[in-house]
């Protein structure tokens, strides 16, 4: 059997504990819940033919930047950076802890996952977007809300994975 941790990262209320619950228990709950220390979910699902259990760690602090620390990532095989596709300053905070990590612990495989889709009226990610595809990050648009994109996002991580192993 085949255990990967993975773990949530980005801004506060981006969405990353919806999108856990979204993809773990297919639920989502608009109240907002401050997610205090470290939670761990477990999900099994096939990934290349094969069984893989998943750890997902979903990390929180006051501080955004405090979730990087690099005990909370020693260990995963690769993570998701989200962002608040409303509001273009967790884009930025995205960027900004991609480089932490990747200073703190190399080259891990990630996605950029630009939550809140379903809020098209709002949506200020555009103008990033083409920055983004330059860097040769891959980005998914997703909604915990309506659950688009939310399992292929999971599914396209845990392929990268998979890619290094024999
Ligand atoms: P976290 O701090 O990154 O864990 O963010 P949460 O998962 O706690 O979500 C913060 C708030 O955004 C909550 O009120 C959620 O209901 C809301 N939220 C999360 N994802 C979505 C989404 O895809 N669409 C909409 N409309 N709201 C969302
Ligand atoms: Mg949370």
């Amino acid at each position: 059997m085949i255990r990967k941790k993975i773990c949530m990262v980005g801004a506060a209320g981006v969405g990353k504990t919806s999108l856990v619950r979204r993809y773990v228990e297919s639920i989502f709950d608009e109240r907002y819940q401050t997610t205090i220390g470290v939670k761990i979910d477990k999900k099994t699902m096939q990934a290349g033919g094969r069984e893989v259990t998943l750890l997902i760690w979903d990390m929180a602090g006051e501080d955004e930047l405090a979730q990087v620390r690099a005990s909370h990532l020693r260990g995963a095989s690769g993570y998701l950076l989200v962002a608040d596709g409303t509001r273009k300053a967790t884009l930025e905070t995205a960027c900004d802890l991609e480089r932490r990590i990747r200073e703190a612990l190399g080259p891990l495989p990630f996605l950029l996952l630009v939550n809140k889709g379903d809020l098209a009226a709002e949506w200020e990610a555009e103008e990033h977007m083409t920055d983004i595809a330059r860097a040769g990050w891959t980005s998914i648009r997703t909604s915990a809300k309506t659950g688009d994109g939310v399992e292929a996002a999971f599914e396209e991580l845990v392929s990268r994975m998979l890619e290094g192993d024999a």
